[in-house]
C-alpha cells in the first residue's frame, strides 16, 4: 500500500483495534509494514469476576501476535474504561512522546462519529497528534451512528482467518454478536462487494497524505 511502511493502530479498548482493522494489519504486516499497536485502557473494571484482573491484557497479547504484531510493538496504557477524557491531556502528550519514535505514515483511529466516549477521545487526540500522517478511520458498526465508508482494503482469505482467530483469543468477550466468525465475515463481504472485491474492511478517509 502507498505510503504505509510504518503503521499505528489507536486502540481506546484492547479489541478495538482488532474488530476496526485486523485483517487489514495482517496484510500489511504479510506485504512488509511495521504496525505498532498502542491500547489506552484494559478495562480491568469490566473484566468477569471468574478471570484474573489483567485478563484483557493476556488477550490483547494473544490476539495481536496472531496478526504478527511483534510484543515490542504493542503498548498497553493502564487508562480508566470509560474515562479516558479525564486523561485527555495525558493521552494527548503520551502520543506527541511516542510519534518520533514509531514515526508513522498510516494511522488507524475510531471512526469520526463514533459515539463511544473513550473512543471519542482518541480519535480527537489522535488527530491532534498525528495530524500530518493518513488517518483512516475504522467502522465499528455498533457505535457508529452513520459511517462514511469511503476508502476500501481488500482482503485475502488468510487475513480474515487471522482476524477471526485474532478476535477468538478474547475469552472474555465471548458472546459478543459482533465477536463471532459469522459476523465478522459477513461484514468483510458486504464490504468486498461495495468495492468490487470478495472480501474488504472499510473506513473513513480522514486525512490522506501521498
Ligand atoms: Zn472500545
Amino acid at each position: 500500500m502507498l505510503n504505509a511502511r510504518r503503521v499505528l493502530v489507536l486502540a481506546p479498548h484492547t479489541d478495538d483495534g482488532e474488530l476496526g482493522c485486523g485483517g487489514s494489519i495482517a496484510k500489511l504486516i504479510q506485504q512488509g509494514s511495521k504496525v505498532f499497536y498502542a491500547a489506552f485502557s484494559t478495562a480491568d473494571e469490566s473484566v468477569p469476576s471468574h478471570f484474573p484482573k489483567n485478563q484483557l491484557e493476556i488477550e490483547v497479547r494473544a490476539a495481536t501476535k496472531i496478526l504478527g504484531i511483534l510484543p515490542e510493538d504493542l503498548l498497553v496504557f493502564k487508562y480508566q474504561v470509560r474515562k479516558l477524557n479525564y486523561a485527555r491531556q495525558e493521552i494527548l502528550e503520551e502520543l506527541i512522546r511516542l510519534r518520533p519514535i514509531i514515526k508513522p505514515d498510516l494511522v488507524f483511529l475510531p471512526a469520526s462519529n463514533d459515539i463511544h466516549q473513550d473512543h471519542r477521545t482518541i480519535y480527537e487526540e489522535g488527530l491532534r497528534a498525528f495530524k500530518h500522517c493518513s488517518l483512516l478511520g475504522y467502522e465499528l458498526i455498533w457505535n457508529n451512528l452513520s459511517f462514511l465508508a469511503n476508502t476500501f482494503i481488500s482482503l485475502d482469505e488468510n487475513h480474515i482467518q487471522l482476524k477471526i482467530n485474532a478476535l477468538a483469543a478474547y475469552k472474555t468477550q465471548e458472546g459478543r454478536p459482533y465477536m463471532s466468525a459469522s459476523f465478522l465475515r459477513s461484514l468483510a463481504e458486504i464490504r468486498g462487494v461495495q468495492c468490487g472485491k470478495t472480501l474488504a474492511e472499510a473506513f473513513e478517509n480522514i486525512r490522506t497524505i501521498l
